[in-house]
């Protein structure tokens, strides 16, 4: 299981995740039945050893690496992103004979600002906003986003607010060691001067008054995603990695087969260009055990 995000999670009845995810899972579910395995240790499956490393994606993300008993080894990256974050490890790539990675933006115009230059849209953002006496309202996917979002607007010195559904799963990113900063639960009402930090969904089940909104998302790179959502701005805050990131990624890894997944298919075809034997998968998740 690479990581807790709903698109990726299942009732499986048996398998390994990190800690982190676990913990996110049970906080969504209410249960979870997979083992941990914190990262850096190994279990052995088959005569096989599998591990977990850091994807950078969201907390407790893993990349899982396969180690065959011939020695040939294989690299699952699930969703992933090579940045520093203030909230989570980045990815680094593994050597790896058969890499199966995703490859979400993986069209050359998907390139993504510094993270400077974000964090400095963001701070004009909420300064434009509270001089106009709006409230201002950035939104990002409830686990992972969101919470990046937090440590970021915390660390420019704003005070954050949050709906009770990112805050509990905030506080399992406290429960792991992870600072967000302080933050206040949202109940429809914004203190002035506050951020609100919220998924998307609060668009259609409600904003405060006089809100300006920001959606946080590396879709923000298409120009019509702001149209489409009905959002004032948005920006490419990203937890996966941009194009010009995930092919430094597979040059790094040097895999002798790269299979492409959660993407366009083209991904693989400029890998084949590249001279890597290299295969779109599709976008469904590969059966790894
Ligand atoms: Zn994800």
């Amino acid at each position: 299981m690479s990581h807790g995000h709903s698109d990726h999670i299942a009732r499986h009845v048996a398998g390994v995740a990190s800690p982190a995810t676990i913990a996110l899972i049970a906080q969504r579910l209410g249960s979870c039945r997979l083992s941990p395995l914190p990262f850096g240790e190994q279990i052995e499956r088959a005569g096989h050893r599998i591990s977990l490393v850091p994807a950078g994606h969201v907390l407790g993300a893993a990349q899982i690496v396969v180690d065959a008993p011939d020695g040939r080894r294989l690299v699952y990256t699930g969703d992933f992103s090579v940045r520093p974050r203030r909230t989570i490890q980045p990815a680094s790539p593994i050597r790896a004979d058969v890499l199966i990675m995703e490859c979400t933006f993986g069209l050359p115009q998907y390139v993504f600002p510094s993270d400077d230059e974000i964090r400095e849209r963001i701070r004009a953002f909420v300064d434009r906003a509270l001089a106009d006496s709006a409230a201002p309202v950035l939104l990002g996917y409830a686990l992972g986003k969101a919470q990046e979002a937090m440590a970021l607007v915390s660390d420019l010195g704003y005070p954050v607010a949050v709906p009770r559904g990112v805050a509990e799963l905030a506080e399992v990113y406290c429960r792991f060691g992870v600072n967000l900063g302080p933050f206040e639960i949202y109940d429809g009402e914004l203190p002035p001067g506050h951020v609100l930090i919220a998924p998307p969904s609060a668009l259609r089940t409600g904003l405060p008054r006089r809100s300006r909104t920001l959606y946080l998302s590396g879709w923000a790179i298409d120009r019509s995603t702001k149209y489409r959502l009905g959002v004032d701005d948005a920006l490419p805050l990203s937890d996966h990695a941009d194009f010009a990131e995930l092919v430094q990624f597979v040059v790094a890894a040097q895999p002798a087969r790269v299979y492409t997944t959660h993407g366009p298919s083209a991904f693989a075809d400029h890998l084949r260009r590249l001279g890597f034997d290299a295969q779109h998968l599709g976008n469904h998740q590969p059966a790894l055990f």
